[in-house]
């Protein structure tokens, strides 16, 4: 086995979005543009209601896959197909807009601690014009294994090593999607698909990879390898993503995400023509 070392790591950017969310960008930033599969994350987390109750009113995405894990607190989904519903504490939704979507994302309360994370996950040539599609499962419906040293590693996607398989299908770029609570001193340690672009985002404490100590809120992106190993300096808390490369050319423009100028124009002709 093949520890992955270090390439970068990097610290979480304040940012704002949608209607004036306070938010941390971890990846999707001037020193991180995109990791393939992935193209943005963000990180929401603050008890101040002002700081998200604006939240994100409708809105489209064409060409990839919004994924939501809400850690604490609600959040309402809406969108122009008349689908709606609550993503509620230690829950997720694997959104594919897929050809596209206009939906909103408003917080389901008006105190209290908001926290969770936003990934973007690029989709093949093939998918971008895909029928929409959710995945989505509460708390009680993700799987938590319990580990030696009081890791608990709750698995949203992907399989670890002893078996525990989360209840996200994705087959376009297999990934991982775990959440890990490591107590100080506790080593994490999973094999993971070489072929894999893989990123820790430690959002509680602090871990050391290799030879580099990332802390909250901070992420580090992997070289190559087939094995991850965190240990946590710290009682710590990260997320472990991987997703196999597309390596397709990117034409991104805010909410829509192809692979050339001429389908983004399209994009938006589309949704200004109200073809979404
Ligand atoms: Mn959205």
């Amino acid at each position: 086995m093949t520890v992955r070392p270090v390439l970068k790591t990097v610290k979480g950017m304040p940012a704002s979005d949608g209607a004036g969310v306070r938010l941390t960008r971890i990846l999707g930033t001037p020193e991180m543009q995109a990791f393939d599969p992935f193209l943005m994350l963000d990180h929401f987390d603050s008890a101040e209601a002002s700081d998200y109750v604006a939240g994100f009113p409708d809105h489209p995405h064409r060409g990839f896959e919004t994924v939501t894990y809400m850690l604490e607190g609600k959040m309402r989904h809406g969108d122009n197909k008349g689908r709606s519903g609550v993503i509620e504490t230690g829950g997720v939704q694997w959104m594919r807009a897929g050809r596209g979507i206009v939906h909103s994302e408003m917080p389901e309360q008006v105190e209290g601690r908001m926290r969770g994370f936003q990934l973007w996950v690029n989709l093949p040539s093939h998918l971008k014009m895909s029928e929409p599609d959710y995945q989505e499962f509460d708390d009680a419906g993700i799987p938590v294994e319990t580990r030696e040293g009081g890791l608990e590693v709750k698995v949203i996607t992907g399989e670890t090593a002893a078996g525990t398989a989360g209840p996200v299908k994705d087959a376009s770029i297999q990934p991982l999607y775990f959440d890990v609570t490591a107590p100080a001193g506790s080593v994490f340690s999973e094999a993971v698909d070489p072929g894999a672009s893989v990123m820790v985002v430690v959002f509680e404490g602090a871990v050391r990879i290799g030879d580099r100590v990332v802390e909250a809120l901070g992420g580090a992106f992997l070289g190559e390898g087939d094995e991850v190993r965190v240990q946590a300096t710290r009682d710590a808390r990260f997320l472990l993503l991987a997703g196999r490369p597309i390596r397709e050319p990117i034409a991104w423009a805010g909410p829509f995400v192809m692979n050339t100028r001429a389908e983004l124009e399209q994009a938006f002709d589309d949704y200004r023509s109200g073809r979404f």
